[in-house]
């Protein structure tokens, strides 16, 4: 069941312990809405436990508390009052599922999470979970201390690309900046975030030599097959060297960690790309999306590749329809359309 923001902290102040996690593959905004809204529950007296079915990337050694966040023990049962899941649905958090047994409170900015927990707190048009977060935080009443602004600031700067996505809003940046009066370091938490290791670079490297273009060049993909990937260190940040490349209007990554198991990233100018990873059972926002395919390497990508071809195809329609109305109208130059398709084109 849908709650208000209201009702959220009130779940949040009625429990007594609770488990706090997020989504596997964790992002800056998943580490970030997990540790704020650990800090902020922490100073409200509660009794809390940070469970991620994940490794932590130790560029978020930066965030004080996060030491803080366990893998949950395999065949271990945790009883809480209350499990708060942050920055995705249910089927993504692993083994933590499973695991805890407690009434769950989802909290959430995806537009495509469908709502299975028993609360649910979602609004797509914040940037981030952090936001959310930070919305709670206004309403608790508790300190803005350095630790919980820190972890807050990641999360939106994180899912905005460092304020420079289109969901960066005005509210975004009034967060932010409130989040530096509690004393956050911008280039410290840039800093940390950007830094990897050389074997990163490398990897993207050999990663990049892969690239392909299809679809009149308007879509751009690296699919990297389970061998590849022993040979290769593909990470998060290449699919931001392929949105960029000038007339891509979708960008995406396949890429099999697990044998059998791919997994995709999607980005794009404007085109609705979690449509596309809701039809593979993933989700995401509309220039921002995701999804598994468990097949085998062929299928996969030629799956998906049929799938962003289907995405592009109406916007080349527009195209045909526009040569046809010019047709019609008998223009025979395209470069001087005709009042007609001046109309149409509006
Ligand atoms: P990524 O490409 O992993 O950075 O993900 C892009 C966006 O899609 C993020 O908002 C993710 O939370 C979301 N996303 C990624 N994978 C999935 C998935 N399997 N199911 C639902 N949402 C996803
Ligand atoms: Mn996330
Ligand atoms: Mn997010």
């Amino acid at each position: 069941m849908t709650i208000t923001l209201e009702e959220a902290l009130a779940e949040l102040r009625k429990a007594r312990k609770l488990v706090l996690t997020a989504h596997q593959n964790p992002d800056g905004d998943a580490i970030g809405s997990l540790l704020g809204l650990g800090h902020m529950l922490q100073a409200l007296g509660k009794d809390i436990l940070l469970l991620l079915d994940d490794d932590v990337p130790t560029r978020y050694d930066v965030l004080p508390g996060h030491e803080l966040i366990q893998k949950p023990e395999e065949g271990k049962t945790y009883q809480a009052d209350l499990l708060v899941v942050l920055d995705a649905s249910l089927d993504r958090i692993g083994a933590v599922r499973d695991a805890v047994q407690a009434t769950i409170l989802n909290i959430d900015h995806h537009p495509t999470n469908g709502g299975a927990a028993d609360f649910l707190y979602l609004d797509g048009h914040r940037a981030a979970t952090a936001e959310i977060i930070y919305q709670l935080w206004e309403l608790s009443g508790v300190e803005l201390t350095l630790p919980l602004a820190m972890a807050l600031y990641t999360g939106i700067a994180t899912d905005t690309g460092f304020f420079k996505f289109s969901n960066t809003s005005p509210f975004t940046m009034r967060s932010a900046a409130r989040l530096l009066e509690a004393g956050v370091e911008p280039n410290i938490i840039s800093e940390a975030m950007e830094i990897r290791p050389y074997s990163h670079v490398k990897g993207l490297a050999d990663a990049l030599q892969h690239v392909e273009l299809w679809h009149e060049g308007r879509a751009a993909g690296v699919f990297l097959s389970y061998e590849q990937m022993q040979e290769i260190e593909a990470t998060d940040s290449l699919i931001d060297m392929l949105r960029v490349i000038e007339g891509v209007e979708i960008a995406t990554v396949l890429k099999y960690k697990e044998e059998g198991k791919a997994r995709v990233s999607m980005r794009s100018n404007g085109i609705d790309v979690s449509a596309i990873a809701t039809k593979f059972g993933g989700g995401g926002h509309k220039r921002a999306a995701g999804c598994g395919i468990e097949k085998p390497y062929d299928e996969a990508r030629q799956e998906l590749k049929a799938a962003i071809d289907a995405a592009l195809a109406p916007t080349d329609k527009v195209d045909e329809a526009q040569a046809a109305l010019r047709e019609a109208a008998g223009a025979g130059d395209p470069t001087q359309p005709s009042a007609a398709i001046g109309a149409a084109a509006q």
